[in-house]
């Protein structure tokens, strides 16, 4: 069962060949011996988890199964689960208990999946190696010693690690792609407004997207099948006929136009990651694709916009925790204004005041325009930089990273150096466009390596296609780290 796909999965619960408990209990007895290790989870919960698989099973029994019922999912933390400790790696949210369903687990709730734990992230989603979180850093599966990538850095290192078959992300500006790279696995950021944000606690609305984490590109589509979909509480989700995203994974590739950023591949790109991507394009060749050079020239501005927008954003969302209706309250003050600064002076950590500070500073009086609404127009610019580059091809492709998963502590003292691993991901979120990264190969310290796909809106059925492929010819999405087995 260890390194079955969310697929396999499913032929056998639906054969009855196995239970949604024993699967579940499967994953959860890895959860609390490997899990503990990596520090992947701040949640679990094995009697609700076995309450949902029972009723899989049920569901199973009367033939009435779909692709992921009786199948145990690992949610990031910042999805609201009814019932569910839900802290967004944050001291603030550490005693909250969510009392209703994010439209994303709502929907895996219909399809029957089992919430199998929730995972461990950076605080609020801001970073990229999940060491902003209070609950801790999570370690790397490949690497103990290395960062499993942020935000979504726990979900990324339990399917990594095999503690759960498929997992949850969000994704503001690289935090389902970057992990995914880091640990060696799939991960998809689908169009703007495909995953409805509804009950997924928000940092930067106007980029955050949910999205799914897998082993392979077929379980992604598999999984947007059940994410995806028109929720009228979100007011930026999309009104759209609903996708199956399985539909083209069996096509040839031939004529396919893959577009290659010569931004993506200049300076700051690591030999041993151009090394990988170079070695995968090459069997995108083989495949019968072409190859087309393609120019982002505005991508550059995309870490500064990022900087400007996103805190802007998260100022004024972060803004509702005030230790008044719930989560963490300091436990002395001295009238309310007190308690409103000793709340948030405990409750945030250093990264979240950070940006909170940086927010709030461009969108003051005086600052407004020369950052704000200059990010905005920067925005717009590198948004046409990809819809002139879709002109000439149908993917586009090069490393989701600068380099492989680097060390814990590493770059933590410097935020200007963590920002930059997310420089080929950020132009994607702030274009609205769909990315995702796929498992290309091993760098210098046998650190996976991720080859980063962007689709034109709503491309994400032809990137699944391009990744499903790949991956007929290629088996690195089947490596496992070194270590995970335990006992079977
Ligand atoms: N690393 C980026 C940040 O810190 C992106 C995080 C994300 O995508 N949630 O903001």
């Amino acid at each position: 069962m260890l390194n079955f796909t969310v697929k396999q999965l499913a032929a056998d619960l639906a054969a009855r060949r196995v239970s949604s408990v024993e699967v579940t209990q499967y994953f959860i007895k890895r959860i609390n011996a490997l899990g503990k290790a990596l520090n992947a989870f701040i949640s679990v919960d094995e009697e609700q988890s076995l309450a949902s698989a029972r009723a899989a099973d049920q569901r199973l029994a009367a033939g009435k199964g779909g692709p992921l019922t009786g199948i145990p999912l690992a949610h990031k933390d910042i999805f609201c689960a009814k019932g569910w400790l839900t802290t967004c790696g944050s001291k603030i949210l550490s005693n909250f208990v969510a009392p209703y369903d994010a439209h994303v687990i709502e929907r895996f709730n219909q399809a029957g999946a089992v919430i199998a734990g929730k995972t461990n992230m950076d605080e609020f989603a801001m970073g990229s190696s999940n060491e902003t979180s209070f609950y801790g850093p999570v370690q790397n599966p490949w690497d103990t010693a290395a960062v499993p990538g942020g935000s979504s850095g726990g979900s990324a290192a339990a399917v990594a690690a095999r503690l759960a078959p498929a997992a949850t992300g969000t994704d503001t500006g690289g935090s389902i792609r970057q992990p995914a790279a880091f640990t060696g696995i799939c991960g998809l950021k689908p169009t703007y407004g495909v995953v409805s944000r509804y009950g997924m606690i928000a940092f930067a609305s106007s980029l955050d997207q949910g999205g799914p984490f897998a082993k392979t590109a077929e379980d992604l589509a598999l999984m947007l099948n059940v994410m995806a979909g028109f929720d009228a509480r979100d007011s930026t989700s999309l009104q759209r006929v609903p996708e199956d995203y399985t539909r083209e994974l069996a096509q040839p590739l031939q004529g396919l136009r893959i577009g290659l950023p010569a931004e993506f591949f200049a300076a700051g790109l690591a030999s041993d990651v151009a090394r990988a991507v170079d070695a995968a394009l090459a069997e995108f060749r083989r495949l019968g694709c072409e190859t087309v050079e393609v120019r982002l020239p505005n991508m550059r501005l995309s870490v500064p916009v990022y900087y400007v927008l996103a805190p802007a954003e998260a100022s004024s969302n972060l803004a509702r925790f005030d230790g008044v209706r719930y989560g963490y309250r300091a436990p002395e003050y001295s009238d309310l204004l007190d308690m409103y600064c000793k709340t948030r002076a405990q409750g945030f950590g250093a990264e979240v005041k950070r940006r909170i500070l940086i927010g709030t500073y461009v969108l003051s009086h005086g600052y407004y325009d020369a950052y704000y609404i200059k990010a905005q127009k920067l925005r717009r610019l590198i948004a046409q930089d990809f819809a002139e580059a879709f002109r000439q091809c149908d993917v586009i492709m090069g490393p989701t990273t600068p380099t492989t998963a680097f060390n814990l502590g590493e770059k933590a003292g410097d935020p200007v150096q963590m920002y930059l691993s997310d420089i080929y991901t950020i132009a994607v979120n702030l274009a609205g466009l769909p990315g995702m990264s796929i498992p290309a190969g091993f760098g210098d310290r046998n650190h996976p390596v991720g080859l980063q796909l962007i689709g034109n809106y709503f491309g994400e059925a032809k990137m699944l296609n391009a990744a499903h492929q790949y991956q007929q010819a290629t088996d690195w999405h089947l490596r496992m780290p070194d270590g995970i087995q335990g006992e079977e």
